[in-house]
């Protein structure tokens, strides 16, 4: 299937993808793999095609005051393959579980949480992590928080002439724990329901910070204020985390999505089964504490089994 025709002009940096933008309209174009199928599908006919995917600076991860700052145009492929330890692992987790290995050595973290597919990974990710978005455009650079980001079905914050430059997650500590669980639609591996957890341990085992978000179930990705409210000050046992996976459907309301792939309800009914998965696997990631605590325990049954074992 051909796309409707177009003019082509290619940036070789922000600024002349901006001024290009502003001269013609058009949308821009990274890795192609959202914007070229829709376009096939005569779903879009944008008419001029700004390329932004040759412009060096926007392309990789870089570190910097406990924040890493992902370029645009990274693919998730490198995101899959990010090896600092402090980088959240629900987030490499998520990258390596888009599609297939051509979708992620092509596509690009820009194109995908600025085309905003409801079923799409990184924007759930990124809203459970509290990320930051920076864009460029012709009234110059500004900074969007994950929260008022997602706007709605393939809605962004950004402007009709804004370019995304990068997104910013923070720096995972020790004591926190984040993870990644989807339900795949077996044909294109987009998540039919996608959860993100990030939680933070206490010495005494309690989580102190709990932040959630789901994905593929409403028209954007979705905080669960009330599965960290559930949670928080609670010890990351089994019967906690299924207790507060189940006040996924208090942020859920009434607009989850049916389609061909699962109804509405399949979805919701999945919902806290995968919020569930996401908390349990972070609360495993949020390690040192589970650690110290099994340690603790081995200990002491050592020492009991020496006092037995003398006292016979
Ligand atoms: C078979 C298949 C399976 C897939 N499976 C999954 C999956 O499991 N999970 C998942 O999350 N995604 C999946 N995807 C989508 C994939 O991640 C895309 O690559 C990604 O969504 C878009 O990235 P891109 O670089 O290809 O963007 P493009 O297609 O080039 O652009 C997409 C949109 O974003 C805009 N855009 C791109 N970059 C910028 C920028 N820097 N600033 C402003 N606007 C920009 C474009 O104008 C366009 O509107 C799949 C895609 C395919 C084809």
């Amino acid at each position: 299937m051909y796309p409707p025709k177009f003019e082509y002009y290619r940036a070789s940096s922000v600024d002349e993808a901006v001024t290009l933008m502003g001269q013609h309209g058009g949308k821009f174009i990274a890795g192609g793999h959202s914007l070229l199928p829709v376009m096939k599908m005569r779903l879009a006919d944008p008419g001029v095609l700004i390329d932004i995917g040759r412009i060096d600076g926007l392309r990789g991860i870089t570190k910097e005051d406990g924040r890493f700052k992902i370029g645009a145009l990274t693919t998730h492929a490198t995101v899959a393959a990010a090896d600092d330890r402090q980088f959240p692992q629900a987030l490499k987790h998520a990258a390596s579980m888009i599609g297939d290995p051509q979708v992620r050595n092509r596509g690009t973290v820009g194109g995908n949480v600025a085309h905003a597919d409801p079923s799409s990974d990184l924007p759930t990710v990124f809203l459970a992590l509290g990320a930051t978005f920076h864009t460029a455009g012709a009234n110059g650079p500004r900074t969007v928080h994950a929260a008022n980001f997602f706007t709605g079905l393939f809605e962004t914050a950004l402007g009709e002439h804004e370019v995304l430059t990068a997104v910013e997650v923070p720096a995972e500590a020790v004591e926190t724990g984040s993870a990644y669980a989807k339900l795949f639609n077996p044909a294109s591996r987009y998540a039919m329901v996608g959860a993100c957890a990030s939680v933070t341990v206490n010495v005494m085992g309690e989580c102190t910070v709990c932040s959630v978000a789901v994905g593929g179930l409403t028209s954007k990705a979705t905080a669960a204020p009330s599965v960290g409210a559930a949670l928080v000050g609670k010890r990351l046992t089994e019967k906690n985390i299924t207790a507060a996976a189940q006040a996924i459907l208090n942020d859920l309301g009434d607009d989850v999505m049916g389609d061909i792939h699962a109804s509405a309800a399949y979805r919701r009914q999945m919902a806290p089964v995968f919020v569930g998965r996401a908390l349990t696997l972070a609360s495993h990631r949020a390690g040192w504490v589970a650690r110290l605590e099994k340690n603790v325990k081995d200990v002491a049954a050592d020492v009991l089994e020496e006092i037995e074992r003398r006292l016979k």
